[in-house]
């Protein structure tokens, strides 16, 4: 028998290093798949449709909301962002692990949804002063939109406290290592595990 999956969200403000800490992240944790959201943002340069996200209209996100079809989305930064149903659906019913990289309101949403299954992680920067300089080192946004994510991270970190996990992503490494010790440390708890007990004395 195999156990139900888990859900990790993962938040942090904006220039935090979510990407950058995930992708490496996929690269060392097996069976772990990512939920990609849908979003009418316009893709930034290294992105691709339908691994980072689904690049929509403003029309196909009113169609999506309109047919049910998310479990939950935001207004932030000027463009829309949203969890796809059938994306999470799917791999839970097929008792996969996934991860979703949503800000914190949809994290909280999740959370209150999903409520046991649902293990969150916070990456915060080191410092204020570093996620200013990660931002604009980033360069994926105007100055009005980069100033607008500086400000919103402030209320983004005082969100932390609702967290299971903090990791400072400080040292890029350091903090892959905690995400994955973090994920793999949660897929051994017993809660997920209770069959294992009865198929390791049942077994021949
Ligand atoms: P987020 O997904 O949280 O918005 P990104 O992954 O896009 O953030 O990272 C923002 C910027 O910071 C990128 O230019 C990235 O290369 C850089 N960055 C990420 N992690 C680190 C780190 N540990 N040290 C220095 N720069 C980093
Ligand atoms: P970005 O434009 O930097 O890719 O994302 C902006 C913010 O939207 C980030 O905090 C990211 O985690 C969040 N985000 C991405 N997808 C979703 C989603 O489906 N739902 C919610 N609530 N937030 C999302």
């Amino acid at each position: 028998m195999q156990r139900k999956g888990i859900l990790y969200v993962i938040s942090g403000p904006s220039g935090a290093g979510k990407g950058t800490v995930l992708a490496e992240v996929f690269k060392k944790v097996k069976d772990l798949h990512f939920s990609v959201s849908a979003t009418n943002r316009a893709p930034r340069a290294n992105e691709i449709d339908g691994v980072n996200y689904h690049f929509i209209t403003d029309e196909q996100f009113d169609k999506l909301i309109e047919e049910d079809g998310l479990l939950e989305y935001v207004s932030k930064y000027g463009n829309r962002y949203g969890t796809v149903k059938s994306e999470v659906e799917k791999m839970i019913e097929e008792c996969k692990d996934v991860v979703l990289e949503i800000e914190t309101t949809g994290a909280s949403n999740v959370k209150r949804m999903l409520k046991k299954r649902v293990v969150s992680i916070f990456i915060a920067p080191p410092s204020m002063a570093e996620l200013r300089a990660r931002l604009e080192g980033r360069a994926s946004e105007g100055n009005s939109n980069r100033e607008l994510r500086f400000n919103t991270s402030i209320h983004e970190m005082m969100c932390a406290y609702y967290y299971d996990y903090i990791v400072v992503n400080d040292n890029l490494n350091d903090c892959v290592e905690k995400v994955v010790n973090i994920i793999e440390g949660e897929r051994c708890k017993v809660k997920y595990n209770r069959h294992l007990i009865k198929e390791i004395l049942n077994k021949k």
